[in-house]
C-alpha cells in the first residue's frame, strides 16, 4: 500500500470566441456594442466571466445607452456588473461558463458525496468494475495522523487478503467480460478510502454552490479539503464571480469559505 495526497487540477474552463463574440454584437447593437467588448475584453481576466458578462447583459441590451430606450445608464465595469447581478440572485446567467476538474487521489467517500450534487455538472469515475488494482492507495485523515502504522497494517492486510483471493482465479483463461465481473466482485474487498480519479465539470453557479456546502465546518474533511483547493483556485482565476466568498481558517488548516450572497 502507499499514502497519497488528494490533488486538484484544472483541466478545462470554457473559452469564448471573440471574433464571433463581437461580429454578433454588432449584429445586435451595432457600434455601440462592439465597443464596449473591446473595452471590456481588454480588462477581463477570464473569458468565463467575460463570457458571463455577455450573456448577462444581452438580456437589457445594456451594453450602452441608446441600444434600449428604457435604459438610460449602464454599469461600466465588470467588477460591478457581476457584483450586482450576484446581489440580485440572477444566478443564471453564471451556467453558461463551466470548469473541468481531475480529482486524482481521492477516496470513494469523496466521489460518493461529490456525486450527490446533481445539478449542473458531468461526471466521468474510474471504474472499479474495469480497473483492478495492483496496490492499494490511501489518503490518511488527519484524525488518524497518529495511527499512521496501525492504519498502514490494516490496508496492508486488506491488500494482502484481496491479493489471496485474486489468486484463486485463473486471469490469464478470462476474457474481458469475464474480467470485469470478476474484478466488480472483488472490489467489494477494498477499503471506502481506496484511492480513486474522478473528471467533474460544473458550472460556475454550481461550483459556488458546492464550495459552500462542502467547505462547511461540518462537512466531511476530505471533501471539505478538496474544495478548499477549488475555492482557492476559482478565487484567483475567476475574481469577480468569487468576490464575495470569504473565508475563515478552520482548526485543521483547510478553510471555511461563505459567499455573500447565498441564492445565486
Ligand atoms: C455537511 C453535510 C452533511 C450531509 N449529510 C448527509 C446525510 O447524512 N445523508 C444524506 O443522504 N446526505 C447528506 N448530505 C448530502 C445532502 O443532503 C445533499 O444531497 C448534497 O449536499 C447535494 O446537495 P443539493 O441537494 O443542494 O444538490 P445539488 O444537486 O447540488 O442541487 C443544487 C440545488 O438545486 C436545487 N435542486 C436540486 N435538485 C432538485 C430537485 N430534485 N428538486 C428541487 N430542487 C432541486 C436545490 O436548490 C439544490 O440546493 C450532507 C451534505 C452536507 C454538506
Amino acid at each position: 500500500m502507499k499514502f497519497v495526497e488528494p490533488q486538484v487540477f484544472l483541466i478545462g474552463e470554457t473559452r469564448i470566441d471573440a471574433a464571433q463574440v463581437k461580429e454578433m454584437l454588432g449584429a445586435i447593437g451595432g457600434s455601440i456594442a462592439t465597443e464596449w467588448f473591446s473595452k471590456t475584453q481588454k480588462a477581463s481576466r477570464s473569458e468565463g466571466e467575460l463570457l458571463t458578462e455577455v450573456a448577462g447583459r444581452l438580456c437589457y441590451k445594456s451594453f450602452g445607452v441608446g441600444l434600449n430606450p428604457n435604459v438610460t445608464k449602464i454599469r461600466q465595469s465588470s467588477e460591478e456588473y457581476i457584483q450586482n447581478t450576484l446581489s440580485k440572485g440572477d444566478g443564471s446567467i453564471f451556467e453558461h461558463a463551466t470548469c473541468t476538474f481531475a480529482f486524482i487521489n481521492v477516496s470513494r467517500v469523496f466521489t460518493h458525496e461529490l456525486v450527490r450534487h446533481r445539478v449542473g455538472v458531468a461526471i466521468s469515475q474510474e471504474s472499479l468494475r474495469y480497473v483492478r488494482p495492483s496496490e492499494l492507495s490511501f489518503w490518511l485523515p488527519p484524525e488518524l495522523a497518529g495511527k499512521k502504522a496501525k492504519v498502514k497494517t490494516i490496508v496492508e492486510n486488506i491488500e494482502g487478503s484481496y491479493k489471496d483471493l485474486e489468486g484463486e482465479f485463473d486471469w490469464e483463461s478470462m476474457n474481458f467480460d469475464v474480467k470485469k465481473r470478476i474484478t466488480s466482485a472483488l472490489r467489494r474487498i477494498a477499503p471506502d478510502g481506496m484511492a480513486t480519479s474522478i473528471i467533474w465539470t460544473a458550472n460556475h453557479r454550481t461550483i459556488r454552490h458546492v464550495i459552500a456546502m462542502r467547505t462547511a465546518e461540518a462537512a466531511e474533511v476530505e471533501i471539505r479539503y478538496v474544495f478548499d483547493k477549488v475555492a482557492r483556485t476559482m478565487k484567483e482565476k475567476f475574481p469577480l464571480i468569487y468576490a464575495d466568498f470569504e473565508h475563515t481558517e478552520l482548526p485543521d488548516k483547510t478553510r471555511s469559505w461563505r459567499p455573500k450572497y447565498v441564492k445565486a
